[in-house]
């Protein structure tokens, strides 16, 4: 009997996942403004690792960044592989268990959360990234007047005064424009039926990805 390669496992549909240059770079990019911003300003901040209230929200992603997720965990060494099927398997088990979101309402814990630390950290979206950072929104008024707003974490900038100037806010419509260019360049990479169809929704939910990685660690 020969050994199976240790990215195989008797169920696992997915096999490879092409075509995530962009978003590779874009999720890096999230990454640094966030840091960037943690640097500046971090002490008006209290993200950190074990904070976990923005990840009491359920999420759909694109399928670049479910297929990210797929990517890095066929990646992984045996011994990691092992790591990441327990955190899963007790995310599952907590799944039931409400916490507080950032606004502190009573919210399901995401998929991948357990003991407050995310299992796919390395791979999770863009919209994870950007959390505790000042998030730039244009607000139209419907007459053509077009102003800037600020979105934030209420758990961070409490104190006045001490959200960052408009310079430093991260404009979600051009992170918007990036992700979809990133969402095409996946969708050309021959990459189809990794999720099955969806002709209704363009989006994959998380708990998805994580039944697709179950399967993937055997
Ligand atoms: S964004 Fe808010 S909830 Fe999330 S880690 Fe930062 S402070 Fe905590
Ligand atoms: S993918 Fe990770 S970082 Fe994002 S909401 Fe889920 S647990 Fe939190």
């Amino acid at each position: 009997m020969t050994d199976r390669p240790p990215n195989e496992s008797p169920t696992c549909a997915v096999k490879d996942v092409r075509g995530l240059g962009a978003l590779e770079t874009l999720q890096a990019n999230a990454s640094g403004f966030f840091q960037k911003t943690l640097d500046a300003h971090g002490s008006n901040m209290v993200c950190r690792a074990g904070c976990s209230a923005c990840c009491h929200v359920t999420l759909e992603v694109f399928p670049s960044e479910a297929g990210r997720i797929l990517q890095w965990a066929l990646g992984l060494s045996p011994d990691a592989r092992l790591v990441l099927k327990a955190h899963l398997l007790r995310a599952k088990e907590q799944g039931g268990t409400f916490g507080l979101d950032a606004a502190g309402k009573k919210r399901s814990p995401c998929v991948f959360l357990s003991d407050g630390l995310c299992g796919v950290y390395e791979a999770r979206p863009i919209l994870c990234r950007t959390q505790g950072s000042p998030l730039q929104l244009k607000k139209d008024d419907g007459k053509g007047n077009v102003t800037l707003e600020v979105d934030a974490c209420p758990l961070n900038f409490q104190t006045p005064g001490s959200l960052p100037p408009p310079a430093e806010w991260l404009d979600l419509e051009r992170l918007a424009v990036l992700q979809v260019l990133a969402e095409r360049q996946f969708a050309a990479a021959d990459n189809e039926g990794l999720f099955g169809p969806r002709p209704k929704k363009e989006r994959v939910a998380l708990s998805e990805v994580r039944k697709l990685l179950l399967d993937l660690l055997g």
